[in-house]
């Protein structure tokens, strides 16, 4: 069995935590995607795993066997690196197989056999007795991931493999790894800072911020669910939009202050910007707080021309719109001198422009609440 235990796993670098505290349990044949800012432990958490880092405190288990404090070579981990770390003067046939008949008691015919299979299932049977620096950054990439297929490892583990090339290989290579991972079954940490390849390849998502893991989820939950704000706002492009507002009885209001000083001279004054009523449903989930961060995904938000008098619809201008092809990113302010305060995604065909009034609908059922200082999700 080759189910993967990050069991309570800290890494210290002197004062510096980079990694703290994280377990997860990755199955046996899973797709497992690391995903979170740059600096936020992803790299050294799949180096400890990899053998390349020590464990400063934790366990990790490869099945019941704890191989934490192994050496690399015995852990039957394979690991493909972002610069592909090919050897320049052998072959690719060479670099497949370096070290394979060496390290195990395979036959040399058994070990080209295996050379010539994952070439094969890589589409690069023609460039076995080619030189690195006679192929293209993509056929590197696919003999550096050949190199670890044919080890036919437990675990394996990748870190941004795919970062060197262009977007349109990018993407091809992204269903083709999928597609050999699901063939072979192997249990696969892939660690990536871009959030559509973590959405589009992984069974499931694990974000770490600032060491910390925030979440471990299908895409589909975390896109959905978010476990807090960071990962609200981590998970979707474009970005969630949120509000910070104060909870008033049966509605959350924002409130912000106004800088102008009025004609008397009087101090400035608070403003109520924006108000949004609450159901009886959602206002139990606010019940305690006095601040909460509103989120509502761009996507969710309902720009029409005129309102139908629903009590979740806002009257804003149009500011900036960004057309995107298939879809416009438009931004909306809630008046004409204010700067615009929040993002909506509107389908391509409708013309929109800058200074036309629009009618912003935030449904009730999209809303995201989370509470304002742990950032925890409420709703
Ligand atoms: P990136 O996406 O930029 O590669 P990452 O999420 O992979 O980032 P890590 O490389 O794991 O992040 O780094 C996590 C933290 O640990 C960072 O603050 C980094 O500066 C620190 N760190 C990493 N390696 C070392 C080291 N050898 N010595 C000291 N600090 C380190």
């Amino acid at each position: 069995m080759a189910r993967l235990t990050l069991d309570s796993v800290t890494k210290r670098f002197d004062d510096v935590v980079a990694v703290d505290d994280v377990s997860i349990d990755i199955d046996d044949g899973e797709f497992l995607v690391l995903v979170g800012p740059s600096g936020c432990g992803k790299s050294t958490t799949l180096r400890m795993i990899a053998g390349l880092e020590t464990v400063t405190e934790g366990d990790i288990r490869l099945g019941e066997t704890s191989i934490a404090r192994k050496r690399p070579k015995e852990r039957d981990i394979a690991m493909v690196f972002q610069s592909y770390a090919l050897y320049p003067h052998m072959t690719v046939r060479e670099n497949m197989s370096f070290g394979l008949e060496e390290s195990t008691d395979l036959s040399k015919d058994v070990v080209r056999e295996q050379v010539e299979d994952a070439a094969e299932m890589l589409g690069i049977s023609e460039l076995l007795d080619r030189k690195p620096g006679e192929l293209s950054g993509g056929q590197q990439q696919r003999v550096a991931l050949g190199r670890a297929i044919v080890r036919e490892p437990a675990v394996f583990l990748m870190d941004e493999p795919l970062s060197n090339l262009d977007a349109k290989l990018r993407a091809q290579m992204r269903t083709e790894l999928q597609r050999i991972q699901e063939d072979l079954g192997t249990t696969t940490v892939y660690v990536t800072h871009d959030q559509t390849e973590a959405m589009t390849m992984g069974d499931r998502i694990a974000i770490l911020d600032d060491g910390r893991l925030q979440q471990v989820g299908t895409p589909l939950e975390v896109y959905h669910k978010p476990a807090n704000r960071f990962v609200g706002g981590f998970i979707g492009e474009p970005s969630m939009n949120f509000f910070e507002m104060e909870v008033q009885g049966d509605r959350l209001v924002r409130v912000s202050r106004s800088d102008t000083e009025g004609s008397s001279g009087q101090r400035p004054r608070d403003v109520e910007e924006f108000a949004y009523p609450l159901s009886e449903t959602t206002r139990e989930a606010v019940e305690g707080s006095t601040h909460v961060t509103l989120g509502i995904r761009p996507e969710d938000v309902e720009v029409r021309d005129d309102g139908g008098g629903d009590h979740h619809e806002f009257e804003t201008v149009v500011d900036v719109v960004e057309p995107m092809g298939n879809e416009n990113t438009v931004y909306l302010a809630f008046s004409p001198e204010r700067e615009h305060s929040f993002v909506a995604t509107v389908g391509g065909m409708r013309s929109i422009e800058p200074g036309q009034p629009a009618v912003a609908r935030i449904p009730e059922s999209a809303i995201h609440l989370f509470d304002s200082e742990t950032g925890v999700a409420l709703k």
